[in-house]
C-alpha cells in the first residue's frame, strides 16, 4: 500500500512556515508499515493542486493532501479533489449543522464564508470531528483509490489522522504491518569503507525477499551510522528481524561499533569505566575543553570523571603537566601530558589531545595532525592520527577519535 503525502501552502514553498505536517505523517505512515515514497509541496493554486494530485493518484493507491480546507477564498484544495474526481461541491448538511450551532452556542454572527467549510465534493464522504466547528477532513474516492484531506493545522489533522483516516488506510491496506530501524554507530573507518565492508550484506538484502534496507549516515561527532530497517507483521517480529540483522552487522564491522541508537561515544566510554572501576582525567589543547564537556553530559559522570586541564599554551603543559620543553604537537608531549593530568588529578587513566587545529602551521605539522594519549598505572598508549577538514571539525573528530581511542584501549584489558 503506497501513500503520497501532499503538503498545499504558498507559505511552506516561501520557507514562511516548515512543513512539519508531512514528516510527522511520513513517520507515521513508516510506524503503521504504508510506504511513502514520495511527497510533493504545492502553492494553492487550483491548477497546480489539481495536477500535484493527478500525479499522486498515478503512483500511490491513497493521496494524503494537507492544508487548504479552511474557509477563506485562498482555501482551495477542496475545489482541486472535485475536479480530479470531476465532480461538483455540494453542501454537507450535516456540517453546515455543526458550524451554524457552533456559532449559536457561543452567540456571535458567523462570516458567510464559514459555510465554505460545509462544501464536500460529491461522493466523498466528511469526518465527522469531535471538536465541530473546524474544517472537516475528508474521505474521497476515486476509483479504487482514495484522496484523504485534513486541514493544515497540526493539532487538528494529527487528531483527524490517528482517529479516522489510520484506521481506514489500515483496512484498505489488508495484512497489518510495522517498520523500525535500528542504528549501529560506529567510529574508525570512512563511510565508503563502511560501504565496502558491507557491500555483499547490502546486495543480500536488496536481492532478498525481506525488504529490509540499510543506509548509511555520516553524523560528526556522533560517528558514522548505519541504519538497519525491516518490515513485519508486528512489533514483535520486527525487532526479532532487527536483532538478527544487528548480529550480522556486527559480525562484519567488529569493535568499529560503539553503540546502538541512542548510545554515544561518550556513554560507551562512560559504561566501560564504570564497568573497570576506574576514574579518568583529561589535558586537552586543541579541543579546549569539548572532550570535558562530552564527557560531563552523561548522566553519572561524577562516579569516574575527575576533571579536565585545559591546556593550551605551551607553558601550561610545561608548569602544571610536566611536559619537557619542545615542541608541544608530538607524541612526547601527548604522553606526558597523559601521565601529568593523571597524576595531578589523582585518577586511575589520564587522557591527553594535542595537535593542530589549523589553518597554520604548529611546530611544523600541518592542521589535522594530532597526537592522541591514554596513561594508566602499567604504562602509556600513544597515536598520531591525521584528521580532515577545515578548524572546527578537526576539533570535533579529534573528540570523538580520542573517546574511541580510550574505548579501545579499556575494551583490550
Ligand atoms: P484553516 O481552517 O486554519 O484555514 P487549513 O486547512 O486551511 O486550515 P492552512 O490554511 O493551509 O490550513 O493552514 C493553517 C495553519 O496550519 C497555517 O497557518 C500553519 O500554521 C499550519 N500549517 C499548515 N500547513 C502546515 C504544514 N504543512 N506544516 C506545519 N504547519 C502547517
Ligand atoms: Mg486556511
Amino acid at each position: 500500500m503506497k501513500v503520497e503525502v501532499v503538503a498545499v501552502g504558498t507559505e511552506l514553498l516561501l520557507g514562511q512556515i516548515v512543513d512539519t505536517n508531512s514528516a510527522w505523517l511520513g513517520e507515521q505512515l513508516a510506524l503503521s508499515g504504508l510506504d511513502c515514497t514520495q511527497q510533493q509541496t504545492v502553492g494553492d493554486n487550483l491548477g497546480r493542486i489539481t495536477d500535484a494530485l493527478h500525479l499522486a493518484l498515478e503512483r500511490a493507491d491513497a493521496v494524503l493532501v494537507c492544508g487548504g480546507l479552511g474557509p477563506t477564498q485562498d482555501d482551495i484544495t477542496r475545489e482541486a479533489i472535485a475536479s480530479v474526481m470531476g465532480t461538483s461541491l455540494v453542501t454537507d448538511d450535516d456540517v453546515a449543522d455543526r458550524i451554524l450551532e457552533m456559532f449559536a452556542s457561543r452567540g456571535r454572527r458567523m462570516p458567510p464564508n464559514n459555510l465554505r467549510q460545509a462544501l464536500v465534493p460529491k461522493g466523498a464522504t466528511a469526518i465527522a470531528d469531535p471538536q465541530p466547528g473546524t474544517a472537516p477532513g475528508l474521505v474521497c474516492p476515486v476509483g479504487d483509490k482514495v484522496i484523504y484531506a485534513v486541514p493544515g493545522v497540526p493539532f487538528e489533522l494529527q487528531r483527524i489522522f490517528e482517529q479516522a483516516i489510520l484506521p481506514d488506510l489500515r483496512a484498505r491496506a489488508g495484512e497489518p504491518s510495522v517498520i523500525r530501524s535500528r542504528t549501529l554507530r560506529t567510529w574508525g573507518e570512512s563511510e565508503s569503507g563502511l560501504a565496502e565492508r558491507l557491500a555483499e550484506r547490502i546486495q543480500e538484502l536488496d536481492d532478498g525477499p525481506e525488504g529490509a534496507t540499510l543506509a548509511f549516515l555520516a553524523s560528526g561527532i556522533e560517528g558514522l551510522k548505519v541504519r538497519v530497517t525491516v518490515k513485519a507483521g508486528d512489533a514483535a517480529a520486527a525487532v526479532e528481524l532487527l536483532d538478527a540483522h544487528e548480529a550480522g552487522l556486527r559480525d562484519l564491522l567488529g569493535d568499529l561499533v560503539f553503540g546502538v541508537d541512542g548510545t554515544s561515544m561518550e556513554k560507551a566510554v562512560a559504561d566501560l569505566l564504570m564497568e573497570r572501576g576506574l576514574t579518568l582525567a583529561v589535558a586537552e589543547s586543541l579541543t579546549g575543553g569539548l572532550v570535558a564537556f562530552r564527557l560531563v553530559s552523561v548522566a553519572g559522570a561524577s562516579h569516574w570523571f575527575r576533571g579536565g586541564v585545559v591546556a593550551y599554551a605551551s607553558d601550561v603543559k610545561f608548569d602544571l603537566l610536566g611536559v619537557a620543553e619542545g615542541p608541544v604537537v608530538s607524541e612526547s608531549a601527548a604522553e606526558a601530558m597523559a601521565s601529568g593530568v593523571r597524576k595531578r588529578l589523582g585518577a586511575d587513566v589520564g587522557l591527553s589531545v594535542t595537535g593542530v587545529a589549523g589553518p597554520d602551521l604548529q611546530d611544523g605539522e600541518k592542521p589535522g595532525t594530532v597526537f592522541m594519549a591514554v596513561a594508566r598505572t602499567d604504562g602509556t598508549e600513544v597515536v598520531k592520527v591525521m584528521l580532515p577538514g577545515d578548524r572546527e571539525r578537526v576539533r570535533q573528530f579529534a573528540c570523538i577519535s580520542l573517546l574511541d581511542f580510550l574505548r579501545r584501549s579499556l575494551r583490550g584489558t
